[in-house]
């Protein structure tokens, strides 16, 4: 399997290649050559399997097959905190909250994250190979990164958090892991100040070569592919492929919803998508009007939906221009320079066949929480809210088929919300019960380029000697 870029111009790599270089050189995404697709005796022989085995057999598709797939999903999973991985629970007569929270920081990223953690590993290792991670983190993502690259020998990882702006046990997640690879640096600056001085990093070239800096960001394929299965899962043990059943997920970079439209490319029954989205509502506004304009970001109570750029989306406009990379480029450029993407007629009304745009706002969230709560005994953390209460406003004529609802993260990963919705706070799963109580580890550096970079070096340096 050969992957090709969405804007043409980049030579076609192989799966590991892909998963090394990210973005193409040209600007644009990886998507497969070809999409492998499956026959309903091949799907119905996927019934019952553990997950990390269904992991690896869907994985193979798209040309994993090079790496030792069965073992690394059993490893990637092994830690999470339910047998199922990813288990269905029942919210109502026909939907279903998927929960995708059982990884180490109990949110969604940790599905693809721990699995392209060992990935990295072992690519890097086979080449003989090693690379500085570098992120900057506003809280949630920086520590999905980190429990990914924790102890990876051919990986280090430096995340850059606001000093005493992120709550506690976000920190707490980053900080309490103290494997020699991992470096935490809590920066006197705000969140925006990470975020230039990892740009500053990634641009200043000489310290980019020397470091030999990457990411693991989420226009990656392999973050993609790693998320297509728990779909194929659900849909399977809801009696796909003899049953149609809908998908409706809490949408920021628009990664987890391409994934599900992946698993109905290949052709599982998915009748079709409901997207839901905070305020900041670029996509619902391109589903309703044909209006995709960025507007500036507003804070919500779902912070990982407070996107207004989705970069997935280009695999998907991708598709929808019959695969025209020409095409594709131009309206990515045109989107860039006038934050107005032009679509034409024709694939906006595709889209619209197949997704359906819903936006709800912070006084919605809380009522959804409080709603499943009293009335099905569920806690829900404010993004999988927006994606239950999506799927019962847009569910399918047919009450046969039923709505899966990526449920993102854990209640207790955002418990002022939940507290707000429900009166008390959620409490963190046993295995992070303790972990007010773990040692911290930390330096707190001035927002200065030459600091930062000079503690990377060091941080990256201490095997080199
Ligand atoms: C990242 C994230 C999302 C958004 O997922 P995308 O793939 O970016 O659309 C939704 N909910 C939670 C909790 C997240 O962490």
């Amino acid at each position: 399997m050969r992957y090709i870029s969405t804007r043409g111009q980049a030579a076609p790599r192989d799966f590991e290649a892909v998963l090394l270089a990210g973005l193409a050189e040209d600007g644009g995404l990886f998507v497969p050559e070809t999409w492998p697709t499956l026959t309903p005796a091949e799907w119905r022989a996927l019934r019952g399997l553990p997950y990390a085995d269904l992991a690896a057999r869907i994985l193979s598709l798209f040309g994993a097959g090079g790496l030792p797939l069965e073992a690394m999903c059993r490893d990637a999973y092994a830690g999470f905190g339910h047998a199922a991985v990813v288990p269905l629970v029942q919210l109502d007569h026909r939907t279903f909250a998927l929960e995708l929270f059982h990884g180490p920081t109990l949110a969604f990223k940790d599905m693809a994250l721990q699995l392209l953690g060992r990935m990295f590993d072992h690519v890097l290792e086979k080449r003989g190979e090693r690379v500085t991670i570098v992120g900057a983190t506003s809280g949630d993502t920086g520590s999905a990164a980190i429990e990914a690259c924790r102890d990876r020998s051919a990986v280090d990882i430096v995340i850059l958090h606001p000093e005493n702006r992120t709550s506690e046990v976000q920190r707490r997640q980053m900080t309490t892991v103290l494997a020699p690879n991992v470096k935490n640096i809590a920066v006197q600056g705000d969140f925006d100040a990470c975020q230039d001085l990892v740009k500053a990093m990634f641009n200043d070239a000489p310290f980019r070569a020397e470091m030999k800096l990457s990411a693991v960001n989420s226009i990656n394929w392999a973050r993609i592919a790693a998320q297509i299965p728990y779909y194929v899962a659900a849909a399977l043990a809801l009696g796909a492929p003899d049953r149609e059943v809908a998908v409706s997920v809490p949408t920021g970079n628009f990664g987890n919803v391409l994934a599900a439209w992946a698993a109905r490319r290949m052709g599982l029954p998915i009748s079709h998508f409901v997207i839901g989205s905070n305020r900041n509502d670029i996509l619902a506004r391109f589903l309703a009007s044909n209006d995709m304009s960025a507007k500036p970001v507003e804070p919500s109570l779902s912070p990982s939906m407070d996107i207004q750029v989705s970069s997935n989306f280009e695999r998907l406009l991708f598709e929808l221009l019959g695969r025209d990379a020409a095409a594709t480029a131009e309206a990515m450029t045109r989107f860039r320079a006038e934050g107005r993407m032009p679509v034409p007629d024709a694939a906006w009304k595709q889209a619209t066949a197949l997704f359906r745009g819903f936006t709800l706002d912070d006084a919605g969230t809380l009522a959804e929480i409080r709603h499943l709560w009293t009335s099905s005994g569920y806690l829900a953390d404010p993004h999988t809210a927006v994606g239950t209460a999506a799927a019962r406003a847009l569910a399918p004529a047919d009450p046969a088929v039923p709505a899966i609802v990526a449920a993102t993260a854990h209640p207790a990963k955002f418990p002022d919300a939940v507290e707000r919705a429900t009166g008390f706070r959620p409490p963190l799963p046993a295995r992070l019960a303790d972990l007010y109580e773990r040692e911290e580890r930390f330096s707190v550096l001035a927002d200065d380029l030459g600091v930062i970079e000079a503690a990377v070096r060091a941080h990256a340096r201490r095997n080199a000697a």
